[in-house]
């Protein structure tokens, strides 16, 4: 079995080659954006609906990478898989689905009904 130390190390060098991999997409679709879209072209023309999709895909993997850096953050801190609200370990299995979360599974659960209930801001359930 590994010790907590040791899945914390395999997460941090699984966190640091997806980093790698995304800033490498990242590159190559910014690269294939620069490319000069015909001005004649028409709305559902393939060039559009390419550059649309790329765009999307930018965006998406933006929003990873910076999960990406707040987990390995979390790392550096010694925070990483404990739960910000009860301070119990999160599930690694969580943690494999979601390297950027900060809540364990109770906790989540629970806040999303505080926010459905108004009580918290739903605001807050971005950092989670
Ligand atoms: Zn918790």
């Amino acid at each position: 079995m590994l010790s907590r130390e040791q899945i914390v190390a395999r997460e941090q060098q699984k966190l640091i080659d997806e980093r790698e991999r995304i800033a490498g997409a990242l590159e190559r679709l910014r690269e294939a954006l620069k490319v000069e879209v015909d001005v004649d072209a028409e709305e559902g023309d393939p060039d559009l609906v390419e550059r649309e999709k790329n765009v999307a895909l930018v965006n998406q993997l933006e929003r990873k990478r910076e999960a990406i850096q707040t987990a390995l953050r979390a790392i550096e801190k010694g925070k990483y898989g404990i739960c910000e609200r009860c301070d119990q370990e999160i599930n690694p299995e969580r943690l494999e689905v979601r390297p950027d979360a900060t809540l364990c599974v109770r906790c989540q659960v629970e806040v999303e009904k505080l926010i459905k209930r108004g009580i918290l801001p739903r605001s807050q359930q971005e950092r989670f």
